[in-house]
């Protein structure tokens, strides 16, 4: 029997990169996998079609969208939330609209869509936020509303873990470091610089993530919550 079978899991934003990967990882794992996209519909139902999840449109920034996509997935027994942009460039330049969309798609959505999966999840439910090493360490400029966003979800996990611990819910965030994805191609521009903060010379691998979030939905991680997880190859080190 699988690890999964019978579990019924969100992912919002599983279209593409990360996302994707932990859509499959479940998928594989037996789960009954819904998610969420927004720009990327072909790229969405060919995933779905490969992996037999369910593809929903829902755009992150919506809060009411956020709220209604987590209501109509029924009970889940987790809920990963993926979904994240970044906003990058001189901070005495960006568009405010545009620092303001990034807050809604990387703190509230998370922030929202948590506190909704909670109010029906059974005993050792699991939530799941993708963060960011940034979160810890910014070592370069032009990325402060990114890196504000994603230190948020930390106050949010320890916080909700809080709340949600009573009923053996978990709340844990993942922490990437530089992983090959759309957002951060492993020959993209800043490869050299990222890599000289590393240990690991390379970026990670999408899969390696999903790894880490299947690892804390499963039943070794029921005493893992409140806590950030750091997947980084030393980038934080
Ligand atoms: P990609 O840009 O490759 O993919 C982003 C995913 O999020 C897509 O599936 C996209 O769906 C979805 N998404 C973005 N905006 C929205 C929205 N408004 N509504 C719904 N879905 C949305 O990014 P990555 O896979 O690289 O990143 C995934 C997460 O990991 C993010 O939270 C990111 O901050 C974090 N991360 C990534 C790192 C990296 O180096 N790659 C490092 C550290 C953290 P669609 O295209 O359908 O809109």
């Amino acid at each position: 029997m699988s690890v999964f079978n019978e579990k019924s899991v969100l992912v919002l934003g599983g279209s593409r990169g990360i996302g994707a990967a932990i859509v499959r990882r479940f998928a594989a794992d037996g789960a009954r996998v819904t998610f969420t996209y927004a720009g990327s519909e072909a790229a969405a139902l060919a995933l779905a079609a490969e992996t037999g999840s369910t593809a929903v449109y829902a755009d992150s920034a919506d809060r009411n969208a956020v709220i209604e996509v987590v209501r109509n997935s029924g009970q889940l027994d987790v809920l990963v939330v993926n979904a994240g942009i970044g906003v990058f460039g001189d901070a005495l330049e960006l568009d405010p609209d545009a620092v303001d969309r990034l807050l809604r798609i990387n703190v509230h959505a998370p922030y929202h869509a948590s506190v909704e999966a909670a109010r029906n999840m059974p005993r050792g439910g699991r939530i799941i936020v993708i963060g960011s090493v940034n979160g810890d360490r910014m070592p370069v400029p032009g990325m402060a509303a990114y890196a504000m966003s994603k230190s948020a979800l930390q106050g949010m996990a320890r916080g909700l873990a809080r709340d949600f611990g009573p009923r053996e819910i978990t709340v844990n965030v993942v922490q990437p470091g530089p992983i090959d994805t759309d957002a951060n191609p492993a020959d993209g521009p800043m490869k050299d610089l990222l890599h000289g903060f590393m240990a690991l010379k390379r970026h990670g691998r999408p899969e390696e993530v999903a790894a880490m979030v299947a690892w804390l939905a499963g039943p070794e991680a029921g005493f893992v919550t409140g806590a950030m997880h750091t997947i980084d190859g030393a980038f934080g080190a």
